[in-house]
């Protein structure tokens, strides 16, 4: 018999030589992952292994080839996407469950803080009190699970399982148009359609009219169709606008449907006093999603929905039997943590192995307390309203939107320029390629503009400064050059 070649063991030895390049990675003074692409591909590719290089080797070269040339994602500067780079515990969490609780079900501590996170969080977020949550791997399939959930309520109504039958009658999810595309999706995967979906107008600042939702309400009763969800932001992808949800809360109910809020990005904005009168109407919804790995900064593959008791989700998503999960539920006394699944995640959703992402929540949670997610999401919404003051005063700059929490959509603009959507994205280009504050753009209203989302826990203060500092630089300076251009 051949032994085992993989390493098992060995992880303070392994973990301290990966601590260090995972260190140096974080002081982000490396070049771009790009700049010397063919160095690396050569390195870490070539033919199928006949035998291995062993785990020494492999991590060796993790700390010279793979890590130094990872995503941009972690920079301080970076404000492009709304997921970020992951902090230390819950990088750490993520790992400490990959080693010692592969699976998040079983009477093990692991399963104990995945429900208990999920209390956490709904305390932290406000969330009515007979919400119970439940993990996936972001805020698509966290929306997913919601409007499955919504789904089955809405046909359950009129007698039919959707779970078990499918949906037969046309159905309508009703949404604004800055929704975030998952909701699409959703709707594709469900079996309702991508076309189910109904964008309702929104105002200048991104949020939902209520009076057109309610007209178009209106237009669609009597029709042979089954409405499904009405689906509110707290915190759009775009600009983070957040719909009013007493008003569209009030007409769900007044109307029987379900009122689901994707706050995958912006339900920690709620901590933040200033808006907090925002989040009014939230104890409307029948389902809530959030992303713990955004505001929260939990490594990437942790999403999580909200629903009032779990017993429709149960409807909507059960596995039905299967003979290997036989002996799984043992009634009676419990002697091993391996005799009963603990609280049936798999139940609940559309995953069965699924890694235990309540301890890397707890974890993050833990270290700094509601104070540190409280101070973190007033840093990164102050940032952003103290970058539209700063925008506001100069001659060069204006604001497209003012932020309602860490978004600010801005541009510069010159009158020796008549193009300044073209304009605007040679700067973006520039501040890209340049790597050290690399903020997004998006359109809104027909105008491109700069759009950075501060929430990294490394983004401080003056990174907002840096970012506009190096636009207006950049802006000038193409000016000056185009300028010069023309006058050759
Ligand atoms: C990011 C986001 C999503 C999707 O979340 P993923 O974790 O990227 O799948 C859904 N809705 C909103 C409002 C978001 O900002």
């Amino acid at each position: 018999m051949h032994p085992e070649r993989a390493e098992c063991g060995k992880l303070s030895q392994l973990l301290e030589q990966l601590g260090k390049d995972l260190d140096q990675y974080l002081c982000f003074d490396q070049p771009d992952a790009m700049s010397d692409s063919e160095c690396w591909k050569t390195a870490l590719g070539g033919a199928l292994p006949e035998k291995g290089v062993g785990a020494d080797q492999v991590i060796a070269d993790m700390g010279q080839y793979l890590i130094p040339n990872g995503s941009a994602i972690p920079r301080p500067g970076c404000t492009s996407y709304i997921t970020t780079g992951a902090t230390s515990v819950g990088a750490l969490a993520s790992l400490s469950g990959s080693v010692a609780a592969p699976q998040r079900f079983g009477l093990t501590a692991f399963n104990y803080l995945e429900e208990l996170s999920l209390e956490w969080m709904a305390k932290l977020f406000e969330l009515p009190g007979e919400m119970k949550g439940i993990y996936s791997s972001g805020g698509s399939v966290a929306n997913l699970i919601a409007l499955g959930t919504a789904r089955q309520a809405a046909f359950e109504k009129l007698g039919h399982d959707a779970a078990r039958d499918g949906v037969l009658t046309p159905s309508r999810i009703y949404t604004s148009s800055e929704s975030h595309h998952s909701v699409h999706r959703a709707a594709a995967v469900l079996g309702m359609g991508r076309a189910s979906v109904v964008a309702v107008e929104v105002d200048d600042r991104g949020s939902l009219c209520p009076a057109a939702l309610q007209q178009q309400l209106l237009e669609d009763q009597g029709k042979d169709i089954v409405p499904v969800a009405i689906v509110a932001n707290a915190g759009s992808t775009n600009t983070g606008a957040i719909d009013p949800l007493q008003a569209i809360g009030e007409l769900a109910a007044e109307h029987g449907i379900w009122f689901h809020v994707d706050g995958a990005y912006g339900l920690p904005g709620i901590l933040d006093p200033q808006v907090r009168h925002l989040y009014d109407g939230l104890a409307l919804a029948d389902s809530v999603t959030v992303d713990p790995h955004k505001w929260l900064g939990t490594p990437v593959g942790i999403g999580a929905t909200y629903v009032r008791g779990r017993d429709v989700l149960q409807r909507a998503f059960t596995q039905g039997s299967a003979d290997y999960l036989e002996g799984s539920f043992v009634q009676g006394e419990t002697l091993n943590s391996m005799d009963s699944f603990g609280v049936p995640y798999n139940e609940y959703g559309v995953e069965l192995s699924a890694p235990s992402r309540g301890a890397v929540v707890w974890a993050v949670i833990r270290e700094i307390g509601l104070e540190g997610m409280r101070e973190r999401v007033c840093r990164h919404n102050n940032m952003a309203r103290h970058l539209a003051q700063l925008v506001q005063a100069h001659p060069r700059l204006e604001v497209v939107v003012e932020p309602t929490l860490s978004i600010c959509c801005f541009r510069y603009v010159s009158e020796d320029c008549a193009d300044t959507d073209d304009l605007n994205r040679r700067i973006h280009r520039d501040l890209v390629r340049h790597g050290v504050n690399i903020p997004s753009t998006t359109m809104i209203n027909n105008k491109l503009v700069i759009r950075p989302c501060f929430i990294g826990a490394r983004t401080q203060w003056h990174h907002a400064e840096d970012l506009l500092d190096e636009v207006i630089l950049t802006g000038d300076r193409l000016i000056a050059e185009s300028l010069q251009q023309s006058n050759n």
